[in-house]
């Protein structure tokens, strides 16, 4: 980790804030799937003195001078991009993945076109047309669903809404669904009904760079991903897109600009300002390290992590939906164990073990005290964790959620746990 000598000396609150944060992060277990650990070389990166510079524009067309460097750390970013995801096209800027999506919905479409994009209920993300985001209060979503019997997306339905709605953007990709998505079944019914189809693949980026999920870029005119998720990174996102554009309409033909161009244009100066150079160049640092070999053993290992995570708890009585996983996460419904998913969260916490309350599809219950919990192997995958750890988290929560209101069980399971975490420090 890095020192932080001049923080301790100029401003201890703050400097006592993060190492508190640090230890809590080393002395627990952090089992929600979007998080990770990231290397102590993309620390450095982000804390570095690129923060300080303007940089408006893109590399070697820049709307303020002094660039000559910032462009270089720029251009390695998007060439490395390129290569571990074999985009035409990147853009490194986007500050986060909401922001991404959003330059994306302003690319593709004007205020009041519909997309299809799956319920914030069964795995979809906010920016996937949620009345409370930008998402859906500027654009019409017709949502689609997961089927309520096999809980898996029913790819019939996905294309008899599409051609129904006719819409000009469908969307795939999720926050919360424990499954592979069939990304070609999406492309076909976006060529059916000439849509733009965009992929957020945001947390399962690492899996996809790894080589484990089929790779979206080669078939969708636009990819979207976050970058601190599995893919291991500093928070922020990028956008990776076709040059071409197949659907013009009469908006983009005024415009003059083809489909990279477009999305481009509406990062900056559509969404944003300048960029966050500091950022870009740990992006650059995290996509040479997703390039090394030792970056598929970690992506395999997160999903084999996964399966004996899930099937601990199965053996344990809990209900996961879908009855599994294939990629990093899981969701597991708490109906059979007379507890809600806030609770259940509450007392995990208690054993200093973290996790989040999450929607199941078709819940009864609401977003703020849902029925299930989303869990994940990513951040113990990277500390070193192997199936034997897993198979005993699986326990530490069984016996945390069926002995709830025992405090001296609990009390030896949160030591339990802090010992588990001792053998697996990551940041000393
Ligand atoms: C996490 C996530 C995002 C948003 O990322 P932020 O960086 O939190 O804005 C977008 N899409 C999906 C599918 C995600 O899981």
């Amino acid at each position: 980790m890095i020192i932080m000598k001049s923080l301790k000396d100029s401003d201890p609150e703050i400097y006592n804030i993060i190492q508190r944060e640090k230890e809590r992060q080393m002395n627990g277990l952090e089992l929600i799937p979007s998080e990770n650990l990231v290397s102590t070389a993309v620390l450095e990166a982000m804390g570095s003195i690129l923060t300080n510079k303007y940089s408006e524009g893109y590399p070697h067309k820049r709307y303020y001078g002094g660039n000559i460097f910032i462009d270089q750390a720029e251009d390695l970013a998007i060439e490395r991009a390129k290569q571990l995801f074999g985009a035409e096209h990147v853009n490194v800027q986007p500050l986060s993945g909401s922001p991404a999506n959003m330059a994306v919905f302003f690319a593709l479409m004007n205020p009041g076109d519909k997309f299809l994009g799956m319920d914030l209920s069964c795995g979809g993300h906010l920016t996937h047309g949620s009345p409370v985001s930008f998402s859906g209060k500027l654009y019409k979503c017709a949502p689609y669903f997961v089927d309520k019997e096999t809980e898996l997306i029913d790819y019939d339905a996905v294309r008899k809404l599409a051609l129904a709605e006719k819409p000009k953007m469908i969307m795939s990709g999720f926050s919360a669904y424990p499954r592979t998505l069939d990304f070609s079944e999406f492309q076909k019914i976006a060529d059916e009904v000439e849509a733009y189809h965009v992929a957020d693949v945001a947390h399962i980026a690492g899996l996809i760079a790894a080589g484990i999920h089929d790779n979206p870029v080669k078939y969708c005119d636009v990819v979207t991903t976050t970058t601190h998720k599995t893919l291991r990174g500093p928070r922020g996102a990028i956008i990776m897109s076709k040059i071409d554009d197949r659907y013009h309409d009469k908006y983009r033909k005024e415009e003059k600009k083809n489909l990279a161009q477009m999305i481009d244009f509406n990062v900056f100066p559509g969404t944003q300002g300048g960029p966050h150079d500091h950022i870009n160049a740990a992006k650059a640092v995290c996509f040479k390290e997703a390039l090394q070999p030792e970056f598929k053993d970690y992506a395999k290992q997160i999903v084999k992590n996964a399966k004996t995570l899930s099937e601990g708890l199965m053996d344990h009585g809990f209900r996961l939906i879908t009855n599994g996983t294939d990629n990093h996460l899981m969701l597991i419904d708490m109906t059979n164990k007379n507890i809600t998913g806030k609770e259940a969260e509450t007392v995990l916490d208690e054993v200093s073990i973290t996790v989040n309350k999450n929607t199941i599809p078709y819940d009864q219950r609401k977003p703020w005290d849902p029925s299930g919990i989303r869990l994940g192997t990513p951040l113990l995958t990277t500390r070193g964790m192997c199936e034997s750890e897993m198979k005993s988290v699986a326990e530490y929560i069984a016996k945390a959620i069926d002995h709830r209101n025992d405090s001296t069980i609990k009390e030896k399971i949160r030591q339990d746990v802090l010992q588990l975490c001792k053998k697996f420090v990551f940041y000393s």
